[in-house]
């Protein structure tokens, strides 16, 4: 499998918990990277806002096992709609570098870190379906990482998606920024995985996200992905407000438009820069020339800094009628926003996370009927 140059080459120790040195995953990681130093033991923990240690995390792998829930509900933030989605905690943390990244201080863990619990993971997920088996729920495994790129050591993602074919109700979502799909080749995912990249304008990727594939390259995979029968998906976020952002952001949406079918495109979301303070910390520290802070900020009432709302508004509305040009037919949502920016931009906003949870279910259930 094609993976991004020198991605996982730089990994340069493996960890593996005592307690999970003889499950068949943790040989299989340690078979993969044959010439990777291998350590029984547990890594020791690492002050995550400093650079060396950021880097050094990236550069180390830990197999292990959990210690709680593996599924959860997408924590949100306070004050947002949120889209009622849950997030599969298989891996944390990602080999790619974008400055924006949340993990390298929202997580605190020693290294870059794969679970073995599988089959929990499965319970859980089966039995969040039976809660409810006349509604559709979303999983993903790309919160806390990158859905793909880890792969060719785990095999998660062929898993999953076999797995959630055979549910009634349940949607996987492979969130990634690589190219790296060969391996999703042969599954038949029959109508419930959907792959999703998230897409800037080549000049954003170029400076801000290191090591992740090009807009071109996901825009291809994409396209491959949609021939295999699978959904896609897409995710305009961060939105990234600079000198020649319209031109930049329409240019992306007219190379999206010339290579894929939008009855194929199950979703799209919208969402402008936001980070912490220790992000922002973190961030001028590990990328001095970083030109993400250019615009106007203000810290905002779940303690993230945000483009101004008049800023995000316009934004907003521009990519949003770009996309409906293309198709008006897309389905296209904010991923924690306020009310008052959905109502100044949709003509039939949700009024909260369970009426955004329901148009997402009924978009399901329309394009699975329609296949
Ligand atoms: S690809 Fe995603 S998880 Fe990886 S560094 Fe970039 S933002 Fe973070």
């Amino acid at each position: 499998m094609a993976h991004p140059p020198s991605i996982l080459q730089a990994i340069d120790t493996i960890w593996i918990d005592p307690e999970v040195q003889a499950h068949p995953l943790a040989r299989r990681i340690r078979d993969s990277l044959p010439n990777v130093r291998t350590r029984t033991g547990v890594p020791e923990p690492r002050p995550t806002t400093h650079p060396a240690s950021i880097d050094r995390i990236k550069k180390s792998l830990f197999v292990t096992k959990s210690r709680g829930h593996l599924v959860k509900p997408c924590p949100g933030s306070r004050g947002r709609i949120c889209c009622g989605y849950w997030v599969i905690n298989a891996m944390m943390h990602c080999p790619m570098d974008c400055h924006y990244c949340v993990l390298q201080t929202y997580l605190s863990v020693p290294a870059m870190t794969i679970f073995v619990d599988e089959g929990s993971i499965h319970e859980e997920i089966l039995a969040r379906l039976r809660d409810r088996e006349n509604h559709f729920f979303r999983f993903g495994t790309g919160e806390l990482g990158d859905s793909l790129i880890h792969d060719t050591l785990t095999g998660f993602s062929r898993r999953f998606i076999s797995f959630f074919a055979e549910t009634q109700n349940g949607i996987l979502e492979l969130k990634s920024k690589t190219a790296a799909i060969a391996h999703l080749m042969e599954c038949d995912p029959k109508g419930h995985t959907v792959i999703s990249w998230s897409v800037n304008p080549p000049e954003v990727i170029r400076q801000v996200e290191p090591k992740t594939a090009s807009l071109e390259k996901r825009i291809q995979a994409a396209r491959q992905c949609q021939d295999m029968g699978y959904w896609i998906g897409l995710h305009f976020d961060p939105i990234i407000a600079f000198e020649g952002w319209e031109e930049a952001y329409r240019g992306v949406i007219e190379r999206l438009a010339r290579a894929l079918d939008p009855s194929r495109i199950i979703w799209i979301s919208v969402a402008g820069l936001r980070y912490t303070r220790q992000q922002k910390e973190s961030i001028r520290l590990r990328f001095p020339e970083t030109p993400l802070f250019s615009g106007e900020f203000f810290r905002d009432e779940d303690g993230k800094y945000r483009y101004l709302q008049k800023t995000r508004i316009m934004l907003y509305q521009k990519i949003i009628s770009w996309l409906r040009q293309w198709d008006p037919n897309l389905f296209i949502y904010y991923c924690m926003e306020n009310q008052r920016v959905w109502e100044k931009t949709f003509p039939h906003p949700p009024r909260n996370t369970r009426e955004l949870d329901e148009k997402f279910d009924q978009r399901i259930r329309r394009l699975l009927k329609n296949g």
